[in-house]
This record gives C-alpha cells, sequence and structure tokens, in this order.
C-alpha cells in the first residue's frame, strides 16, 4: 500500500475560477466602457504546485500562459498550448534565445543586457517582448530615468525586425494591502511609459481583484497577469476565497494512522511542545514537513479529521503530525484528513498560523506527494 497521503488536483476548480475572474473584469470593463482585459494565467514554479499539465487543462480558456522556466514553457507547447507564452523574467543567457524562437514564446525585457543579447539575435521572426519599468517594487525592471534610453534601443530592434513590441509592463508591490502605493506606481506607470499606445500589463490578482483600481488603468487594452486567485486562493489576509466565489484548486489529503490515549501531564511528539491538561485522545497523521506541511505550525492550527475542523498538537515532525481527537469520537485510524484546501479550511489560514502565505504552502508540496488530477 502507498503511504496514505495525497495532493488532490481539481481541473474544474482551476476552470471555474478563471471564468469567475474573467466575468469580474467583464463587468468593471463594462462600467469603465473600455475593452476586457485578456488574462495571462501565471504558471509558474509548476503552475504553483497544481502541475503543468493541470494547468494547461484548466486555463485552456486563458489567452496565454505566463511562467519563468524555458523547459516549462517547451512543455505547454507539447502539451498542445499554440495560444501566447510569456517567459515573466525574459531570458537568462542568449542561448535561451533559440529555443523562444523555436517555440514562439514572447519574453519580458529587463535589463539593458537582454537588449544587447536580442541585438546580436537572428530570429526567424521577430522576438515578441514587452518593456517592463521598474515603478517601485525595485526589483526587476527598468529605473524610469533610463527608459528613454530602453525604448530608442528597442525603436531600433522593431526598425530592424529583430523584436515585435506587445507593451509595457510593470509589477506591484502592495496592491494586496489598502496601500496608497499602488496608485501611485499606476500614476508613474502611465506617466513614464514610452509606449502608451500599445496595450499594457500590469494587474496581479491583488490589483484585478481590487476593482476599485481599475479606474487609475484608463482604457488601452491590457493583458493581466493572474496567478493566485486562479488556484483558488487569495492574496489577502482579510479577505477569503469564498468572498469572490473562487474555488481551491489543491487539497492536501492523509489519514489517521494511529490513536494515543494521553494522560493529564503528558507530552505529546518531539520537545514535548503540546504537553495534555486531562485526558485526551490524540491521532496520528501520515503527513509531515518533508512532505510540505510547514514545521513551523503551532499547537492550535486548524485541521479537518473525518469532517470535523479540530487542531493540531505537538511538533510537526518529518513525516507524522499529531491532532486533538478528543472531539471526534467518530475518528478512526483510516480516518479521512484535510491539511488545507477546503470550504472550511484555506490555504491562507493554516498559512497564517505559521506565519507564512498560502503561495508558499501551495508551491512548496514536495515530490514524494503523490498528485492526482482530477479532469471532471
Ligand atoms: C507571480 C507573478 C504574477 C502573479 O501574481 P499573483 O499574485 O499570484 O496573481 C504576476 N506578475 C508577475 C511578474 C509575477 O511574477
Amino acid at each position: 500500500m502507498p503511504r496514505p497521503i495525497a495532493l488532490k488536483i481539481s481541473v474544474a476548480a482551476m476552470a471555474h475560477n478563471l471564468a469567475i475572474m474573467r466575468q469580474r473584469l467583464d463587468e468593471v470593463s463594462q462600467t469603465l466602457n473600455r475593452d476586457s482585459p485578456k488574462i495571462w494565467a501565471v504558471i509558474k514554479a509548476n503552475a504553483y504546485g497544481h502541475g503543468i499539465e493541470a494547468a494547461v487543462s484548466g486555463f485552456a480558456q486563458a489567452d496565454g500562459l505566463a511562467m519563468l522556466d524555458l523547459h516549462e514553457a517547451m512543455l505547454c507547447r507539447q502539451l498542445g498550448w499554440t495560444k501566447p507564452i510569456l517567459l515573466l523574467e525574459g531570458f537568462f543567457g542568449s542561448a535561451d534565445l533559440q529555443v523562444i524562437d523555436e517555440q514562439q514564446l514572447a519574453v519580458v525585457v529587463h535589463s539593458f543586457e537582454q537588449l544587447a543579447q536580442l541585438a546580436h539575435f537572428q530570429p526567424r521572426q521577430p522576438v515578441p517582448i514587452y518593456l517592463k519599468i521598474n515603478t517601485g517594487m525595485n526589483r526587476l525592471g527598468f529605473a524610469l530615468e533610463e527608459l528613454e534610453q530602453a525604448w530608442s534601443l528597442i525603436q531600433a530592434l522593431m526598425e530592424q525586425e529583430l523584436v515585435h513590441f506587445l507593451g509595457s509592463m510593470t509589477h506591484f508591490a502592495c496592491a494586496d494591502e489598502p496601500s496608497p502605493t499602488t496608485v501611485e506606481q499606476i500614476q508613474l506607470f502611465r506617466q513614464y511609459n514610452p509606449a502608451p499606445d500599445y496595450p499594457f500589463s500590469v494587474c496581479n490578482s491583488a490589483a484585478a481583484l481590487r476593482t476599485e483600481l481599475q479606474s487609475y488603468l484608463g482604457t488601452q487594452p491590457q493583458w493581466v497577469r493572474l496567478g493566485i486567485c486562479l488556484y483558488g486562493a487569495t492574496p489577502f489576509v482579510d479577505l477569503t476565497a469564498e468572498d469572490f466565489d473562487l474555488r481551491p484548486a489543491q487539497t492536501l489529503e492523509a489519514e489517521i494512522l494511529s490513536i494515543q490515549q494521553v494522560k493529564p501531564g503528558q507530552g505529546v511528539g518531539y520537545g514535548h511542545l503540546f504537553t495534555a491538561e486531562q485526558p485526551m485522545r490524540i491521532g496520528v497523521v501520515s503527513c509531515g514537513y518533508a512532505d510540505g506541511y510547514p514545521r513551523q505550525a503551532p499547537n492550535g492550527t486548524p485541521i479537518i479529521v473525518a469532517g470535523q475542523r479540530t487542531q493540531v498538537v505537538g511538533c510537526i515532525s518529518m513525516d507524522l503530525l499529531t491532532v486533538d481527537l478528543t472531539n471526534i469520537p467518530q475518528a478512526q485510524v483510516g480516518s479521512p484528513v484535510i491539511l488545507w484546501g477546503h470550504a472550511q479550511l484555506s490555504v491562507n489560514e493554516v498559512a497564517e498560523y505559521s506565519g507564512t502565505i498560502g503561495y508558499e504552502l501551495l508551491s512548496t508540496v514536495t515530490q514524494r506527494v503523490p498528485r492526482y488530477q482530477d479532469n471532471t
């Protein structure tokens, strides 16, 4: 028997989330009298842990797929994806350009080094590029004072038919909170964008979900870049997936392997991080930090056993963790356990207990956990 642990991936939930986002963006665009944005489904990091194959099916209605890794891009083409593909960090060396040209990939250009490499490459057809502008994230992108020079280099590349210019983009630092920074970034983007007549791409999930930001963006065609919301989690701490009718696309499941009766004063697990104050029934679950469950999850982290919410008690081990079954008398050896990804237990809730975010938990379930893709 395989160890009872599984990562269940719902392709239907992914398709549902995309449709919900499309509808939401259509509605706000109608009120603003502009065309609906096109959607890049962001599938970096193995589609946030859901698998590239699931993403190619689940996001079949997206206008394009965006990721970082050239091999993930090639896999999408092998799986039959013929629509646009965007490499969000562009290329990491001129050797990549050969594949980019063959597979017809679009690339983000964020540095003069990349522009120099494009100038020395003879593509079969002009390479589609986005110009990435640093409006305050201070990670990737041309500084505002570099834009004039970058744009004149790009125009030269366009004249030589080495590149095909798609438009400008930027990335927000604080879109998941009601911070004035996002509006400031939008204003800088619009003020400094050297190619205002082209489509642009600025919104991640948070900015797309916060419809009040859309009115600052103007009516030029845009492409949004949606990641976390398409997997059924929100980027916000105070708003849940349910608030937006998003459904979790990933459920981490395990089982009760053993049950211990613990007496008052007895400790549980490594370091006896939990001590029983009254007689307790402790369930031992077939999931640990080597599966991607956060080792720092404290006593009290919510978990579902036999359909009922209860809590983690004691230290998370490499292969096991322990839960309180005192109030779940129907739980037995073999009872199902849900670690996250359920209407009653979001990945964000679990993440928050451990001082991290849903993004990290979704994308770091480890290789040894078997994945089951539900295509229905
Ligand atoms: C990851 C990423 C996104 C998607 O972000 P979400 O918060 O998951 O929607 C968008 N744009 C860029 C450049 C990214 O790296």
